[in-house]
């Protein structure tokens, strides 16, 4: 079933979305009354089950649903049991603690950093900022395995997803083969961000041999003029190219669930949607755009009246190349962060009090008083 979600079914940060899967929600409720018995988290499948009797019925709105993206992945996994159970208590998590504000003692994602260093451009980048992309001011760098091996040695049965991705482009770490051979089976979603510029043979078989959930390649606009205007530096024969490869070495692993997602930020009118599904659509699964945050301009972005707190703070953090934690990539110099890898684990600055304080703040209606916070647009 080819499928174009509404806005209003879809999770905040997709602007429009466009999948193929062909699971109806009486095949999910199917899906999930099976489940019992493959994950102790009971009392969250209990109410993800309620959820979707309540939708069944059609009484009133569920608290939880899947939404298309989430419907796409929970496809791929049908026939493990195992991980689809994993899979639908994680989402569950993602999407609604930082609703109900409700902290484990792990974030439901960990977005990793194997680079902050970047090959384009792109012109919504924090990465144009010189006083942080240029190398004497310390901020570029590439993660070495042995941090690495650290982090996932903590996360390993605690967290569920694993995004490789931030503020740099992933695939210019020389290591991230070996970074994805060692996640191999820990985790049941793990994402990749990247351009695509520096795919090779080696790196796609490794992407599909050890089943990355999703690898979201940024597009942004579906011809070479509007491409190369927006992902600075990069070239659209190249990303064109580069697909191919991935579909060619795709056909070597039948059995993959890896997900392949064209994604844009759109910024612009000239960024045509149904042209993007034209031309991307015949080598990914799923083409999306998403909201624009104003990243480029992170702390230069006037005061705004948002005062719903940020989803962040409830839902994911992430770890720098260099081991920084910090809550988000808007405040991509840190500002936020009072931790390093190298002294506190993720569970103690998760479950610290200068994190906490962070959510306080912004449940008391005060993210206006926290520098960049105030600026930003996420919720
Ligand atoms: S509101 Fe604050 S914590 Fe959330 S993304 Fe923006 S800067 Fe980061």
């Amino acid at each position: 079933m080819i499928n174009q979600s509404n806005n209003e079914n879809l999770q905040p940060g997709f602007e429009k979305l466009f999948t193929d899967h062909d699971l109806s929600e009486k095949k999910i409720y199917e899906k999930l009354i099976r489940l019992e018995n493959f994950t102790a988290e009971t009392k969250i499948l209990k109410k993800i089950i309620k959820s979707y009797e309540t939708l069944l019925k059609g009484e009133k709105k569920p608290i939880f649903q899947f939404n298309e993206y989430d419907k796409l992945e929970f496809s791929k996994l049908l026939n493990d049991e195992h991980k689809l159970a994993r899979y639908v208590v994680y989402r569950y998590k993602y999407k609604t603690y930082p609703i109900e504000k409700i902290i484990d003692e792990y974030p439901p994602c960990v977005q990793i950093e194997p680079a902050s260093i970047c090959n384009f451009r792109c012109v919504m980048c924090y990465q144009t900022d010189t006083s942080f992309s240029s190398k004497k001011d310390g901020y570029m760098g590439f993660m070495k395995f042995e941090l690495f091996k650290k982090i996932i040695d903590e996360l390993e049965g605690k967290v569920e997803a694993i995004t490789f991705a931030s503020r740099g482009e992933p695939t210019l770490n020389k290591k991230l083969i070996d970074f994805l051979d060692y996640c191999k089976d820990k985790f049941v979603a793990i994402k990749i961000n990247s351009n695509l510029s520096n795919l090779n043979k080696e790196l796609a078989e490794a992407i599909f041999r050890n089943n990355v959930q999703t690898l979201v390649i940024s597009a942004d606009a579906p011809d070479k003029v509007n491409y190369e205007k927006i992902r600075v530096k990069g070239n659209f024969e190249k990303l064109v190219r580069n697909m191919e490869l991935l579909i060619d070495v795709k056909k070597k692993f039948p059995d993959s669930p890896t997900i392949i997602r064209a994604s844009g930020v759109k910024i612009s009118d000239n960024q045509n949607f149904n042209k993007m599904k034209e031309v991307y659509g015949k080598f990914t699964d799923s083409v999306a755009f998403v909201n624009y945050l104003p990243w480029e301009s992170s702390y230069e972005n006037k005061n705004n009246s948002i005062y719903k707190p940020c989803s962040d703070l409830w839902k994911r953090i992430f770890v720098w190349w260099d081991g920084i934690i910090n809550p988000c990539d808007y405040d991509y110099k840190s500002l936020l962060s009072k931790f390093n890898y190298k002294e506190f684990t993720i569970k103690e600055a998760w479950n610290s009090e200068h994190y906490n304080d962070l959510r306080n703040k912004h449940l008391k209606n005060e993210r206006s008083k926290i520098y960049p916070c105030k600026g930003c647009t996420n919720i």
